[in-house]
């Protein structure tokens, strides 16, 4: 495994690092969006039938969509480590819970900052919390939770652990996060650009929109079920009514819709400002939802493309087309080299992304797997994904027995729902299954050269609380 560092780390040195080249591109300011949650197939811009995205919409329509964007993995933390280093979830090491970002990888603010941006970040649940790592180089990085105070001292959790009594999903943060974010933008420093990351919480169940959005796509419901509980209540089962199981999803769209216009008031918010000139806006996510495609609920849970396909769209007036559709698989870990490319940073050859501003521009780039990594149950599933192909490990069960490895001819079989080549002797699948451990084997070896293992977070018991309320702790707590 050792050999494959210095072979892996000059393939990335090889890359170039590309910058751009005109003046008027310079600098520009950089607004970052991840949605929680959101599944972009419920999105009007990728071909959904309910009106819920029109600011969305509107971006795409300006800028570029990617049709095809991948995150790491199917939950919050280890996608937006991601998204912050460029890196694949085995080489940041931020695959587990309790584990904080090693202070060794220069994060997207920290490079951004750097290069003299001025930063902001505004985030709305627990795993975005400064705890794991994810705020470092912001010079203003605020929560926008309503349950886990910001700075986390003895006072607030008194006083929080009482006002968040008996809460759990019902956090509502998009009007607090457009609050914050107009009271920055009134006070940040003018005299340079800036960095603006919002992470958007409310598409996260539990699917509790407020109204007009609970009623918006389902006016006529009279059941009994709401979006409540999602994850623990009995009656969300995969047997369930189909048309209590329609209900869900018309709240799971209300609360796009919401969030939709939350993403609207900052912006115009913004606009009115003049902050908005030579301004490059990225909308993605950091993972979708399942909704029993494949027998379960939630995230965290599988690899199938429910949860770790992405939105990303890409809006930067007078530089990019508008309405540019790219074709081509992208990734998350792409996010972080194209905005530093946008920005005039040249990124480190140790990233494992690559600038993807090239595809947005209607060049060409070689085609980049996606590597997909989740650790859950007591089991490490590992996928590796083409366009045209996913293959999946199932890794180990608890009692040691290997479980079978599957192939998804993804041209063929787009719902994943007939798998090819269990139990080997298919000679496509074992080729990806041959990429798969390469790609992975490298990942790992990287972090090892990075020499930047994943520190153990110092989980606050009220942070530590939340996240099991929010479903994440599930088998006791923190793990190695
Ligand atoms: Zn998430």
């Amino acid at each position: 495994m050792q050999r494959l560092v210095p072979l892996a780390l000059t393939a990335m040195v090889a890359v170039p690092s590309l910058s751009c080249g005109e003046a008027e591109e310079r600098h520009p300011n950089i607004v970052l969006v991840s949605i929680d949650s959101l599944r972009p197939d419920h999105l009007g811009c990728y071909g959904y039938g309910r009106a819920t995205s029109p600011e969305i919409d509107r971006l795409a329509s300006a800028g570029v969509r990617f049709e095809s964007a991948l995150s790491t993995s199917s939950w919050t933390l280890p996608a937006h480590a991601a998204l912050f280093t460029g890196l694949h979830d085995s080489s940041h090491g931020l695959f587990d819970n309790g584990l904080r970002l090693a202070p060794e990888h220069r994060t997207l603010a920290e490079e951004l900052r750097g290069a003299g941006y001025h930063t902001a970040g505004f985030f709305g649940g627990p795993y975005l919390h400064p705890t794991f790592g994810l705020g470092d180089g912001f010079d203003v990085y605020r929560s926008c939770m309503t349950t886990v105070p910001d700075e986390l001292s003895d006072e607030d959790l008194r006083r929080e652990s009482r006002a968040s009594e008996g809460r759990s999903h019902d956090d509502i943060t998009g009007p607090r996060t457009a609050e914050e974010v107009e009271r920055w933008a009134s006070e940040r420093p003018v005299d340079r650009p800036y960095f603006l990351f919002l992470h958007l919480w409310d598409v996260h169940y539990d699917f509790i929109p407020p109204a007009p959005y609970d009623r918006m796509f389902d006016p006529g419901y009279a059941g009994a079920l709401d979006g409540r509980d999602f994850m623990s209540r009995t009656e969300v089962h995969p047997g369930m009514s189909p048309r209590d199981l329609e209900h869900l999803l018309a709240l799971y769209d209300g609360e796009i819709r919401f969030t939709d216009e939350i993403l609207k008031r900052v912006l115009d918010s913004l606009g009115a400002k003049g902050m908005l000139d030579n301004t490059l806006v990225i909308v993605t996510a950091d993972h979708g939802e399942e909704f029993f495609e494949h027998g379960t609920k939630g995230h965290q849970k599988t690899l199938f493309d429910e949860v770790v396909k992405i939105p990303l769209v890409l809006h930067w007036p007078g530089v990019l087309d508008a309405g540019r559709v790219v074709r081509d698989q992208v990734r998350i870990i792409d996010v972080m080299p194209s905005v530093l490319a946008a920005a005039g940073v040249r990124k480190r050859p140790t990233m494992a992304g690559r600038d993807i501003l090239p595809l947005a521009r209607g060049a060409a780039l070689e085609p980049a797997p996606a590597l997909l990594e989740l650790h859950a149950d007591k089991r490490e599933f590992r996928a590796l994904r083409t366009n045209e192909l996913k293959v999946i490990r199932y890794g180990r069960r608890p009692d040691g027995r290997e479980l079978p490895s599957v192939g998804l001819d993804l041209a063929t079989d787009r719902l994943e729902r007939q798998p090819i080549g269990e139990g080997g002797g298919n000679a496509r699948v074992d080729e990806g299954l041959r990429k798969l451990d390469r790609a992975l084997e490298t990942a790992q070896a990287l972090r090892v050269w990075l020499g930047a293992k994943a520190t153990s977070a110092e989980m606050d018991p009220e942070l530590e609380r939340k996240l099991r309320e929010t479903g994440y702790l599930m088998d006791g707590g923190k793990r190695e």
